[in-house]
């Protein structure tokens, strides 16, 4: 299978193109296909399988047509949130979707602890379409009421097993509180653990499990 018979936009196509990737990866022939589709999955991918590319593609291609160039915040709400276990990957996250969205107006956003929490909040406060956060800041943001939840239809845990590792269980619960159902959930993660299933059960609906 290629990149084109997934039926990513034409811009998004370019991209992956511009990025040197000639055929998807395995999971993204798998993943890819299935998100588009708006089904929940639970992907177990190492780092280095392609993963990111195999979720954020598909959420680009999704996001695109609610993108606009309205300077209005309201008009950009936070329609994708995606969580990360640290600054590192949510930051190589973000790095990706800036390469693959470029050409777009979507608004991108990342946030994590460690660092000053004003420019962070500007950034919030002006909108953004997708947000990549980790958990525990993103409650501060949501604290002081920099960011709303209330518009999100598309959940992405990246790394769940090492937010498990780090303690984030609770921040998680709090966050998927205050997300909107129906909804689709994507969970990534090294490997399924007891805990991690417990965790796809709470917050996935009737997912696909992938294995590469
Ligand atoms: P990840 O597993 O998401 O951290 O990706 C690992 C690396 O593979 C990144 O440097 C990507 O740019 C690259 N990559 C992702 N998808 C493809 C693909 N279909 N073909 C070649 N390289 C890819």
């Amino acid at each position: 299978e290629s990149f084109s018979e997934v039926g990513l936009h034409p811009d998004l196509l370019k991209a992956v193109m511009a990025s040197g990737y000639t055929k998807p990866t395995p999971i993204q022939e798998q993943a890819m296909p299935l998100i588009m589709d708006g089904r929940d999955i639970m992907g177990a991918a190492q780092t280095g399988t392609g993963k990111t590319a195999a979720f954020t593609l598909p959420l680009l291609h999704r996001l695109m047509p609610m993108a606009n160039s309205s300077m209005s915040p309201a008009r950009h709400p936070v329609r994708a949130l995606i969580l990360a276990p640290t600054r590192e990957l949510a930051d190589q996250v973000a790095d990706s979707v800036k390469r693959y969205s470029h050409s777009s107006p979507l608004r991108v956003a990342v946030v994590f602890g460690g660092v000053d929490m004003n420019a962070q909040r500007d950034q919030l406060r002006k909108g953004c379409e997708l947000l990549i956060a980790t958990p525990g800041r993103l409650l501060d943001h949501i604290e002081q009421k920099n960011v709303s939840l209330s518009q999100v239809s598309v959940l992405v845990l990246d790394e769940a097993d090492r937010m498990l590792d780090m303690g984030f269980l609770p921040d998680l619960e709090r966050i998927v509180r205050l997300l909107p159902k129906p909804r689709q959930s994507l969970l990534f993660s090294a490997t399924f653990s007891n805990d991690i299933r417990k965790l796809a059960r709470s917050f996935l609906n009737n997912p696909v499990e992938i294995n590469v």
